[in-house]
């Protein structure tokens, strides 16, 4: 589905990514980890063509840059880490805004579009706030209706950026949970960066740990989140404690 090869970002002449491969196949949830400033979100940004790169992102087999600007939003879906919050914007007409790359030039949304937007605000719990202006919302409330429009636009391949940083433990679970559904039922490829590494874990097929720019190391769970790689990468002190439900790691107290 996704295939990323040598990728490098510069901005303002400092080296941000440098020389990034990897690949998600279809139907596969991989997660990028790392510290601040690793280079996580420019990644996203590069992959979702809105930032300048060198090397090559392949959509299915074809250049990133060589799918015309509609075709690419039918395929990759983003909800950025900040997205622009138009000013006196609808909740519902914000959703809506998903179908763009199914709406014909000059035409209006159908029915068919609506219905699309309604069902995903109702798979979000966000019916209630259809009417209500965006901006007048809580922020875990706006993350939500942010990961509803990029669900709207049903592209196969999801990039999300700490989607799930300003929810409540049991809004990320409901949201995380209705991301892995549609994935298995819709056969939806994700790529999503997270700070909760535990939660990471859980729900990724493959991790990615990013710090500097780099790739560290990408692998199953269980050999990314090691007290030693956590420490060197993020300094931190941590206990990774492994269960039946993968591992799950704790902060402890500098001796
Ligand atoms: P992450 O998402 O992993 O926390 P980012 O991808 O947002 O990190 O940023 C990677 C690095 O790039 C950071 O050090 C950040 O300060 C730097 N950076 C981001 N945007 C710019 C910019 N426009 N000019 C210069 N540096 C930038
Ligand atoms: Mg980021």
């Amino acid at each position: 589905m996704l295939t990323v090869k040598g990728v490098e970002v510069s901005l303002d002449g400092a080296p941000i990514l440098r020389g990034i491969d990897l690949t998600v196949a279809a139907g596969e949830w991989v997660t990028v980890i790392g510290p601040n400033g690793a280079g996580k979100s420019t990644l996203l940004k590069a992959i979702g063509g809105t930032l300048p790169y060198t090397g090559a992102v392949l959509i299915n087999g074809i250049r990133s840059e060589d799918l015309p600007r509609r075709k690419r939003a039918q395929l990759v879906a983003t909800v950025a880490q900040q997205p622009v919050v138009p000013g006196g914007m609808r909740v519902f007409d914000y959703v809506l805004l998903g179908r763009t790359p199914y709406i014909p030039l000059l035409g209006r949304e159908s029915a068919e579009d609506a219905a699309t937007a309604e069902r995903v605000l109702s798979q979000l719990a966000l019916s209630r706030f259809a009417s209500r202006a965006l901006e007048t919302l809580s922020g875990g409330e706006r993350q939500r209706v942010f990961l509803a429009r990029a669900l709207a636009q049903q592209a196969p391949l999801l990039l999300l950026d700490e989607p799930t940083s300003a929810l409540d433990i049991g809004h990320q679970q409901e949201v995380l949970e209705l991301v892995d559904e549609l994935r298995q039922t819709h056969a939806l490829t994700v790529l999503a960066t997270m700070h909760d590494l535990s939660i990471a874990g859980e729900y990724a097929n493959r991790l990615v740990l990013l710090a500097d720019g780099a790739t560290v190391i990408s692998g199953k769970p269980e050999i990314v989140l090691t007290e030693e790689l956590l420490h060197r990468h993020y300094r931190a002190h941590v206990r990774v404690i492994r269960g039946d439900f993968g591992p799950v790691i704790v902060p402890i107290r500098k001796p």
